[in-house]
């Protein structure tokens, strides 16, 4: 790969200034209508302005669920990463790294160089984004444990690495968080001893009093806040309570039971201007959650990592199903034996769980009328177990069955066994990095409109999460490729880059 110092894109529909990278582009799809029996396909295209601020500023994070395995995890690699720590392992001497990241450790096809060779960069350097060593990082967690004896409690990091953080991270301690045990398994109760006591709506006053402290403290431009804390059951979405901001904020002042924990710091940090990102499977984002955020115009994007085996599952199905074969049953298996696995072990927090896990095949079954009929789908069956003794090193292991020519049928086994927070945190890495990004990026159709962000519901995001909010009305996508393609087409955009199409036409046409 090519080592950049700066990408200058050479465009009549580009144009540069200090503070922005203006786009001219034109956006093409096309209309599909129905005419009698036929299909009239037409293409359209629509003019777009696009803007990108090229001023990054200074970046907080704060972690709701800070001293779990992913929360320490991700504050160990990034500062692993800054300080380029290098630890002794059986295996000998290792350095720091991000891989598992999109943003820093994947490539994007920028185009082909005289020779017709392919050139790739990195992520990073399509467009200004935050630099991880960047980042400035605080949180929350029911748990009082500072940040190294969280690292120890884990038991991801390496010895010899936790040794040299140790330092660093025992000054780094969450601050008091919200609890409510009708939410979290019972299980969780001994570590739930760093509170915010009072009424929910004194809870949301404090969620705002540290974003805001932590702002000034650190002379912050932005703060993102990501849950990553326990998987909370659904809450009851009930009508007068959760379906408008304004009925979310009487709820919310009369202490309303079914409001979690996870919706009340949702509500702060957007009131608070920062974007909101929720990383697991709970409905904290309901219906008034996106309106406030609408009003506000900042971002909430949810739900569920996706990180082992619903990346893998969207990528296989949508490969069965794209190349005509038929998926009929799909039966994942999981055990694990963290905290995480330890709070899903009851049925409430299971369910969360399970239903973020099952719809990820949808868009895809629904794409192929030839393989399957109106409203038909997979048998898809999702188990999880707790045992201890793997600790974090989830296994995950799935049967994909499809029918294939004449009937005849194909079985697919996986096996996969992985340190789940080593996949989630390069995640939450870019999560935050593409947010921070995507608030820097706005559009208008003509010069006489003002500038507008993205909608608030920041589904560009699906990549990287399992059950993707998008905005009201408009249609899911799991399918991997698809997800990817979109970020890296949209990063395009911003430079009046044509989206990538794999053609590669200058090979084929004599
Ligand atoms: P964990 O149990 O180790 O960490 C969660 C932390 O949240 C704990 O320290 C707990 O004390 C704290 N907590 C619970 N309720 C809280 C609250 N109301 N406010 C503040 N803190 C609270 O779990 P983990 O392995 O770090 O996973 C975190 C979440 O990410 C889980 O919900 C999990 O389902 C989700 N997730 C993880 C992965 C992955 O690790 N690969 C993938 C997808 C989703």
């Amino acid at each position: 790969m090519d080592t950049l110092g700066n990408l200058i894109v050479s465009s009549p529909n580009i144009k540069y200034t200090d503070d922005f990278i203006y786009s001219d582009y034109e956006y093409k799809d096309t209309l599909v209508t129905r005419n009698g029996n036929d299909l009239v396909a037409k293409p359209y295209q629509s003019s777009l302005q696009i803007r990108t601020g090229r001023r990054i500023g200074k970046v907080g994070v704060m972690l709701v669920g800070w001293g779990g395995n992913n929360g320490s995890t991700f504050t160990a690699a990034v500062l692993a990463n800054r300080h380029q720590l290098s630890w002794n392992t059986r295996n000998g001497k290792l350095d720091s790294n991000w891989f598992g990241s999109i943003t820093q450790a994947s490539t994007v096809r920028l185009g082909l160089d005289e020779k017709g060779n392919d050139v790739f960069v990195g992520m990073s350097q399509v467009l200004p984004m935050v630099h991880p060593d960047d980042l400035v990082i605080d949180g929350w967690d029911i748990s009082p444990l500072n940040l190294a004896e969280s690292m120890v409690r884990a038991k991801v990091i390496e010895y010899d690495l936790q040794m040299k953080l140790k330092k660093e991270m025992s000054a780094m301690k969450p601050r008091p968080a919200i609890y409510d045990p009708d939410f979290i398994a019972a299980n969780q109760a001994d570590r739930a001893t760093n509170l915010i006591r009072g009424t929910r709506y004194e809870q949301y006053l404090q969620i705002r009093a540290d974003i805001k402290d932590f702002r000034d403290e650190n002379d912050l431009d932005k703060v993102i806040v990501l849950w990553t804390a326990n998987t909370e059951r659904f809450c009851e979405v009930k009508p007068g309570v959760h379906d408008s901001d304004v009925n979310l904020e009487k709820a919310l002042r009369a202490n309303d039971p079914e409001i979690s924990p996870s919706t009340i710091f949702a509500l702060a940090a957007i009131d608070e201007g920062c974007c909101y990102i929720n990383g697991s499977p709970q409905n904290t984002l309901v219906a008034g959650v996106v309106e406030r955020a609408e009003k506000r115009g900042v971002f909430v994007a949810g739900d569920d990592f996706k990180s082992g085996q619903t990346k893998l599952k969207s990528v296989l199905v949508d490969f069965l199903v794209s190349a005509g074969l038929k998926p009929v049953s799909i039966v994942s298996y999981n055990h694990l034996g963290n905290n995480d696995g330890k709070n899903l072990s009851a049925p409430k927090q299971f369910r969360s769980k399970e239903i973020t896990k099952s719809n990820v095949v949808d868009d895809m079954v629904e794409s192929n009328r030839i393989l399957y009929a109106q409203g038909e789908k997979p048998d898809h069956v999702v188990v999880i177990k707790y045992v201890p003794y793997v600790g974090d090193s989830k296994r995950a292991m799935d049967e994909y069955t499809s029918e294939i020519l004449l009937h005849g049928t194909n079985t697919i086994v996986v096996h996969n066994t992985c340190e789940d927070s080593l996949l989630a945190v390069p995640l939450i890495l870019d999560l935050v990095v593409l947010a921070e990004l995507f608030a820097r990026v706005s559009f208008r159709r003509q010069a006489t409109d003002e500038w507008s962000g993205m909608h608030a519901v920041l589904s560009p995001l699906a990549y990287l999460l399992k059950a993707p909010l998008v905005p009201p009305g408009t249609p899911v996508v799991n399918a991997l490729f698809k997800q990817r393609a979109c970020i890296d087409n949209i990063l395009r955009a911003c430079l009046a880059l044509p989206p990538a199409t794999h053609m590669q036409l200058e090979h084929k046409v004599p």
